[in-house]
Parts: C-alpha cells; structure tokens; sequence
C-alpha cells in the first residue's frame, strides 16, 4: 500500500460576497475532489490548534506528523534547504525579499512588483559578490522564485535570536535587525544582517538592472528585507519514524526545504514554477512517477494560495480547477485498489483579508480500506460533516500510515 498527500497552499476560505457568500471550493467546478470525498472519508483539521494561524512551514511540518510547536526552529534554514543552499548545523538562514523602499527607507511594495527571476537572480550574483568586512561570518545569498531569495550566515558565534528587518507592512519603515536576547552571539548577528543590509541597499540602488526597470515603469528592487532567522530543525526523519521511503513534488523552495528536512526526496518538475502558470500536468506525472519508488509521495500546489494573498478570487477558483484536473489524472492513472488519495490544505488564506487565518481545512481520504462517510462534496462546509470529524494536522500522517500498514501497536 502507497499513499499520496496532495496539499493546496491556503485552498481553505470564508465565504466571498463575490461568490454569492461561497468559499471559493464551494463555487468551483470540481468531479475529481467530489468523487475522493464521495469514495472517501472526510473531515475538517486544525493545522496547528483551532484559531492559531500556521506558516506554510510549521503546517507542513504537522501535516508530515511533526509537533510543529514542538520542533520549528524559523523559516530561513528550511527555505535554504530548499533552494539547495548548503546549510550546515549552526548556520543562520534567513528569508529575504527584494522590495522596492523610498529615499527615507519606507517599504513601497514588499515584493518589487513580484520581480522577474531573470531580474532577481542578476542582481543576486552582484549581492553575492559584497564584501563583509568582519572575520567573524561569511554569508551566501541566494535568489530562488521571484521576489524570494535566502541569506545564510556562516560562522562559530551565530544565533538565530535576531529580529526582522522586514516590517511586514506596506508603507513602514525599513527596520533594524536586534537581538533577541542578551547574548554576544544575537548581537554579533544582528551586527552582520543590518551591515549587509545596509550593503546590499548601496549596491541595488545604483543597479543597472534597476535603472531598466525604472525606465520601463517597474518598482526598482533597491532593499533586501530580512525575516524569519532560523536553523536546521532537530528531528527524526520519516524513514527512522515510519519505515518509509518518501519523496516530494513541490516548487516553492519553503515547501521543498521542509521535506528535505524530514528526510524526503525532493523531486524537480521542468516546469513547475509555484506560480497559477505551473505546469499542472507535469507534477502529475512525477507524482505517480516517484509513486513507482517511493511508498509516500506529497504533492504541494502553490496557486491557491498566490491568488488568495493578492485577493484574486477568479485565478483562485482557476487555480482550485486545476488542481483538480491533477487529481482526475490521478484517478485515471493510479491504481486506488493500492494507493491512498489524501487531499487537504496547509492552512486557511482568506481572500478578503489576505491573511492566513486560523480556521480548520478540509480534508478526505479515499482509498481501499477507508470508512467512507456521506460526504458527498468536497469543500469547507460540506467536510465538516465527514467521519474524519475535527483532526489536528499532526493526526493525519498517522491515519495514514496506519491505512499503510506502518504503525505499530500501543501496548500488548
Ligand atoms: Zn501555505
């Protein structure tokens, strides 16, 4: 037995006036969903706890069957290891933006008008040339999907402890990076990230691919914003917790950096890009392809959480039908006699507020043995009703691995 968890990046919602007050899952036009949560079992699940808005990251980690509260230790080394940037135990990643920022350092646009990668990764191999003046880090910087790129510091007196250059808000200014706490080593790193910060700004500003932009009515990419300081997290991978061999197919690098983490293969898609034009097809395939050597496959779609952060509700809608075109490959390509289809979200993104949010996700599984329910669609309202009732996320992997036959008993 095989399963696959296929996870749509913030597909959750609340109802959108837009949509007559559905969810853009209830609008959509989706046989395939509705035929896994017919055939199957469904349910509503709290990434994390009822209320508690999740990162991507510490969603997928609990959604892998990790205590995300437990063993998360920051964004920036996961999205390195899933840039495939080097990361070593003790050296700090953090996850940068290129942002457009005014002459007095307010943020413009967070994201330089989601900046071409062309554009992004030019002026990241200038960055990377900087000189840092001290001997006590080196860094690499690295640009990975559009405006996102990762900074690791490297050195023997680093911490994690440091705050956010970002302020998260369009229209504030740029901040300090501090220490977090009474350390030499926080200090020492706060220190480097505002000193490259500074560094970086002088070298973007005066950047002949940010000229071009300018000239061509785009947002100059002149400042660099830092958050999420982090380290590699201390966990047992799935093989050593389940028996498992698992593999990945996902684009964006946090969620590759995730399951690089954990143990899991991280597979490459020639054309799956994280953004609504990925080509859909071809994470089908490699995910029934890697089925062939893997007995745990997760396929992560981003779209639906892109179109829900920039309040597109239509390319949301498009984004969900796609996806749901993927699965009616899988049900014509898969042998569900032998494979398990698990589908949820990683959390809810909220159309109308571009947020994160802290309500449940649905979820079904369907495949040979499970209990199937009544629930006949599959959306919000309509998996509420499901046999699964209210799980959190770090219940789902071992349902599943139990249906694997990869648990073991509790007591005699
Ligand atoms: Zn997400």
């Amino acid at each position: 037995m095989k399963a696959v968890l296929i996870i749509a990046d913030g597909m959750a919602d609340r109802p959108v006036k837009e949509l007559g007050w559905k969810t853009p899952l209830e609008f959509a036009r989706k046989p395939s969903l509705n035929h896994i949560a017919e055939t199957g079992i469904c349910g509503i699940l709290d990434p994390i706890a009822p209320g508690i808005p999740p990162g991507s990251d510490t969603a997928t980690l609990a959604l892998l069957g990790y205590d995300a509260p437990k063993i998360y230790s920051g964004r920036g080394a996961l999205e390195a290891l899933g840039s495939n940037v080097k990361i070593l135990p003790g050296d700090v990643a953090l996850r940068c933006n290129f942002a457009t920022v005014s002459q007095n350092q307010a943020v413009l646009d967070r994201r330089a008008g989601r900046i071409e990668n062309k554009d992004s990764q030019k002026l990241a191999e200038s960055l990377s040339k900087v000189k840092l003046k001290t001997s006590d880090a080196r860094f690499l910087f690295k640009s990975t999907i559009q405006h996102r790129a990762v900074l690791v510091l490297r050195g023997s007196r680093l911490s994690a402890k440091v705050s956010d250059s970002d302020p998260g808000i369009t229209g504030e200014k740029v901040m300090e990076a501090k220490p977090l706490d009474g350390s030499p080593e926080a200090k020492l790193t706060a220190k480097i990230v505002n000193t490259l910060m500074h560094e970086f700004h002088k070298n973007l500003t005066s950047h002949t691919i940010n000229e071009e932009r300018i000239k061509r009515g785009l947002p100059p990419a002149n400042m660099v914003l830092c958050r999420g300081a982090g380290t590699l997290p201390n966990v047992k991978s799935l093989v050593h917790i389940y028996g498992i061999k698992a593999a990945c197919v996902a684009a964006t690098p946090l969620v590759k950096g995730v399951c690089k983490a954990v143990g899991m293969k991280a597979i490459n898609v020639p054309g799956a890009t994280g953004t609504l034009q990925t080509d859909y097809l071809a994470k089908a395939r490699a995910t029934s392809q890697a089925l062939r050597s893997s007995n745990f496959v997760l396929l992560h779609v981003k779209a639906t959480d892109v179109a829900s952060h920039d309040g597109k509700v239509r390319q949301k809608v498009e984004a969900i039908e796609k996806l749901d075109d993927i699965l009616s490959y899988f049900i014509d390509h898969i042998d569900l006699n032998s494979v398990y289809l698990a589908v949820t979200a990683d959390h809810t993104t909220s159309s109308a507020t571009g947020n994160h949010e802290g309500d449940p996700v649905p979820i079904a599984i369907t495949g040979p043995q499970v209990r199937r329910d009544s629930v006949k669609e599959y959306d919000e309202r309509s998996c509420a009703g499901g046999g699964l009732h209210r799980i959190r996320g770090m219940d789902l992997m071992p349902i599943l691995m139990n249906l694997l036959g990869k648990t073991s008993k509790f007591g005699a």
